[in-house]
């Protein structure tokens, strides 16, 4: 009730959630103090949840932040909803997001922007930011995301809490809105590298009904955030620190480096060479799925239909030149460009052939580093509006995140200080496949 009063206060000028119910609310509420009361209370049973619009949730509206989807009543629920139900956490509502989950400053949502709570001429980083900001603001405990390119990290950097990105194949991708398939990953976002493991821990576990559900054993991520630092070797990638970081994140960045190394860590420089490809790779690889993925809203099934067309090919095209945004058709007519024929194989076909070096050249850096860190972004938060009309200087910010992705690594954004502008910087932490528990505990332990 805290939680919910908070939000009806705060979120009219934050704009952190598309849908509230007060009702559902109260009635997984009382469900929590009946399972407490019958003795049957787990860890969490009762925490509050908010989660990103673009895991299903049986009965609640799933927008993806789209026109598309704005009459969507989800039938079902996503794995990720259903363990964090079966868990007994309960749904405070549905967290704004950039449509289809692309976007770096959550300006493309149907349902306007985020503000950022430090700052509320600040955008809160996207595509998560509802879920950044509504934890950040404290209108949740914790919130779920998703990262495609840094949806997690970066607006848990530019809201200063914790977010993590788990290796790809960790938490299961059915009923999570497709957007490209082969770089979507959920995780957590949260104040602390604690909580964010103790809900890694529900969220995480194979699932039969995602084809690329990884077969890895149950783990605890919480387990290790005691050990200490003594005889971790970070690796500090040089092309993170060069030309394009502002001058105020990497300070907050070397300082929080200058942190690890009084906990007992060692610092090795380490290349990660082709740093630069990350972006035309990505952008090319994330709108080719990106065009596949969104052909399934037609106006046929389910979402959005034009009221009025003329014949079947008429309906698809005004339903769909309705129902998307600016950015998703960008995305879908790149995506379409890249794969058609003539053009597959100089774009395609070479982001793909990029995506391998880049997973190589991290596999190098492992051999002399146990986490990597960095920035999460080269700079602060921008203001909003500051970057929408030009939407490459809005892909250029993501420097620094696609690289995990493209490589499907776990990365986490830690927060470590402020800008100049008295925004947040956020640390990301990069670490080898399934060292999830590693990164949490450098980061608890910084922490
Ligand atoms: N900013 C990137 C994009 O627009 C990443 C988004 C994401 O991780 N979902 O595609």
């Amino acid at each position: 009730q805290d939680y919910l009063a908070r939000i009806d206060a705060l979120n009219p000028t934050l704009n952190a959630f598309i849908t509230v119910d007060h009702a559902k609310t109260l009635a997984e509420a009382q469900a929590a103090d009946a399972a407490r009361a019958a003795g049957n209370a787990g860890l969490l049973t009762g925490a509050p949840i908010a989660h990103k619009d673009i895991f299903c949730a049986e009965g609640w509206k799933t927008s993806c932040g789209s026109k598309m989807l704005d009459n969507f009543i989800s039938p079902y629920d996503s794995t990720v909803v259903e363990k964090t139900r079966a868990a007994g956490l309960v749904t405070l509502g549905r967290l704004n997001m950039d449509e289809f989950a692309m976007g770096s400053s959550n300006e493309n949502s149907f349902y306007g922007a985020v503000k950022n709570p430090w700052d509320l001429q600040a955008v809160p980083g996207g595509s998560s930011g509802g879920s950044a900001a509504a934890v950040a603001a404290g209108l949740a405990p914790v919130a779920t995301g998703t990262d495609t390119g840094g949806s997690i990290r970066q607006p848990a950097a530019f809201c200063g809490i914790t977010g993590i990105k788990p290796t790809y194949g960790i938490v299961s991708r059915y009923g999570m809105i497709a957007y490209a398939s082969s770089l979507d990953q959920g995780g957590p976002l949260a104040h602390t590298a604690e909580d964010c493991a103790l809900l890694l821990n529900v969220m995480a576990g194979f699932d039969e009904r995602d084809a690329t559900s990884l077969q890895h054993d149950k783990e605890d991520y919480a387990r290790d955030l005691n050990q200490p630092l003594a005889g971790l070797r970070v690796g500090l990638p040089r092309e993170y620190f060069a030309e394009g970081l502002a001058a105020d994140v990497a300070g907050a960045i070397d300082a929080a480096i200058g942190e690890l190394k009084k906990l007992g860590a060692a610092v090795v420089e380490i290349s990660l060479p082709n740093t630069k490809l990350a972006i035309p790779s990505y952008y090319v690889i994330a709108p080719a799925e990106a065009s596949s993925n969104l052909s399934r809203f037609d106006g046929v099934r389910y979402g959005h239909r034009a009221a009025q067309y003329e014949g079947l090919n008429g309906m698809y095209e005004q339903t769909r030149a309705e129902g998307f945004g600016t950015e998703v058709k960008r995305r879908i007519l790149t995506g379409s460009y890249v794969l058609s024929h003539g053009y597959y194989d100089a774009y395609y076909l070479q982001a793909q052939k990029i995506r391998r070096i880049i997973a190589n050249d991290f596999q190098a850096a492992f051999a002399q580093c146990d986490v990597i860190a960095g920035p999460v972004a080269p700079n602060t938060a921008w203001n909003l509006g500051e970057k929408n009309a030009d939407p490459v200087a809005m892909y250029l910010e993501d420097i620094y995140t696609l690289g995990v992705n493209l490589a499907g690594l776990p990365g986490m954004s830690v927060p470590v200080g402020f800008g100049n502008n008295g925004r947040p910087v956020g640390m990301q932490l990069i670490g080898n496949y399934f060292a999830e528990a590693r990164m949490l505990n450098v980061a608890h332990q910084y922490q």
